[in-house]
């Protein structure tokens, strides 16, 4: 695995670089985290951060950030080593993760999708259980996976939202898989697919149903789709409010014959991650940690007169500057503090303080970026949220963090209030 992005990361000397979002002291992350963590950052500021506001204007997938996570070996980064990935555990790709999205949201939150196709078929996988010929057959499966990916710079997606109670967790998915001889045979449409049309495999969630069957969300599939299958097709335009980059279209599966090899968990295992280990829904969360960072840093260079492209204007010196930066710098501390406990308790079978914990750092982090970033519009102002300059995007993009199924943070207020007032099977009925 070459650690190396392209030239234009020369230019990685000239820049001051900013301090990271987590100190690997302060933190007590080892150094192959602090190396892999730090890779991501230079990464994200000296190249992401200057192609944003494109993506952002044309609502353009950033396939040249895609070009060098794959250089920089980002896009293996959960792959475990022994298949030529950097074999990152959940917190440190977390970390990379909100290092990214401080830079570019959307980079950061489509690298999620194809991130956690590798995570949850990865070390995630490896912690549920399975019987020894399964378990042997995932290995096979997988490392087709992880060799397309480490090798070719393969692009995953990971599209579950169908506009219906599935992606919530409330139903079976719609999308249904008729298993056929080698494989199956796929029907459905999934909206808000981030990558449609840019991901090389669509890791589509799907129901796997016989002729007269039930629907039942234990027959959960979670298929490698590949993108140039005949059959599917990507429908409707994307002009949303933020992350504009992800281009999270509409995508139709008519007929798509799928093999089995295509399978990135075994028969059963979906269902019994999403049962226990609940932390692989916190992991859209990375990305707006990172854009409440990079609100907060936007406010002190500009109160000191230090962004570039702006006059050197000092505003530091009023009070009311002084307290707004205050309670941006509390908020900002409570979000990293809850979340990075969160990402540290991520296992099976997390006790039940552990997953309100999680809950409530997913609405820590999504309701909190933008409160961060709505501060910063306030505080800087009109000047400010000019398109020239990266805080409206930033602003707009923290927007949509508490939208994403399934935990928006109305689902989190939810979950938290019933789960620490019933215990399992506790009714009042
Ligand atoms: C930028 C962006 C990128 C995205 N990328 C992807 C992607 O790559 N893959 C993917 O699968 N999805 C993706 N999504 C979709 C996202 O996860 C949601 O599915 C989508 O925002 C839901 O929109 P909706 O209007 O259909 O929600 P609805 O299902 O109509 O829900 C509306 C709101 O009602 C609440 N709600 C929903 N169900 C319940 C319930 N059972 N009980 C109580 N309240 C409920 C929730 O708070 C929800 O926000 C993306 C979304 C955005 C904004």
């Amino acid at each position: 695995m070459t650690v190396q992005v392209s030239k234009s990361v020369t230019a990685i000397d000239r820049i001051n670089l900013d301090a990271p979002i987590f100190d690997p002291g302060a933190f007590r992350l080892n150094d192959e985290q602090a190396g892999i963590i730090t890779t991501a950052r230079e990464l994200g500021q000296t190249v992401f951060a200057g192609r944003a506001a494109a993506y952002d204007r044309d609502a353009r997938f950033p396939t040249e950030n895609y070009r060098d996570l794959h250089r920089a070996g980002l896009l293996g980064i959960a792959i475990p080593k022994k298949h030529g990935g950097l074999g990152a555990d959940y917190q440190t790709y977390a970390i990379a993760a909100a290092e990214i999205g401080r830079y570019c949201g959307a980079t950061a939150l489509t690298w999620n999708m194809h991130v956690c196709s590798t995570l949850w078929s990865g070390p995630l996988a490896d912690d549920l259980d399975m019987d020894a010929t399964t378990r042997a057959e995932h290995e096979r499966r997988r490392a087709v996976h992880y060799k397309r990916i480490v090798e070719a710079g393969a692009i995953y997606s990971q599209p579950f939202s169908e506009g219906g109670a599935a992606a919530a967790g409330g139903v079976a998915f719609g999308t249904e898989a008729k298993p056929v001889k080698g494989g199956w045979i796929v029907n459905g449409k999934k909206i808000f697919a981030s990558l449609s049309g840019h991901a090389d495999y669509y890791g589509v969630l799907c129901t796997e149903i016989a002729e007269g069957e039930k629907a039942s969300r234990r027959n959960t599939l979670y298929l490698a789709l590949p993108a140039k299958s005949d059959g599917v097709s990507v429908v409707g335009d994307w002009d949303p409010l933020g992350m504009r980059g992800t281009v999270s279209r509409t995508l139709l599966f008519k007929d798509v014959f799928v093999a089995e090899d295509a399978a990135l968990m075994p028969r059963g295992v979906y269902f019994q991650a999403a049962m226990r280990w609940p932390h692989m829904f916190l992991t859209l969360s990375p990305t707006y940690v990172g854009l409440a960072q990079a609100a907060y840093d936007f406010t002190v260079r500009y109160l000191r007169g230090e962004v570039p492209g702006t006059p050197p204007v000092k505003r530091r010196m009023y009070p009311t500057k002084q307290i707004a930066l205050a309670q941006m710098q509390i908020k900002l501390e409570q979000i990293k503090t809850i979340w990075f406990q969160a990402v540290t308790e991520a296992r099976a079978n997390p006790a039940k303080e552990q997953v309100l914990r999680a809950y409530a750092a997913q609405y820590s982090v999504m309701e909190g970026a933008n409160e961060i970033a709505t501060l910063a519009i306030r505080t800087c102002g009109g000047q400010a949220m000019l398109k020239s300059l990266p805080l409206e995007r930033i602003y707009r993009d923290s927007r949509c963090g508490s939208l994403m199924l399934p935990w928006t943070a109305e689902l989190c207020l939810d979950r938290i209030g019933r789960e620490a007032l019933y215990e399992t099977g506790e009714s009042d009925d």
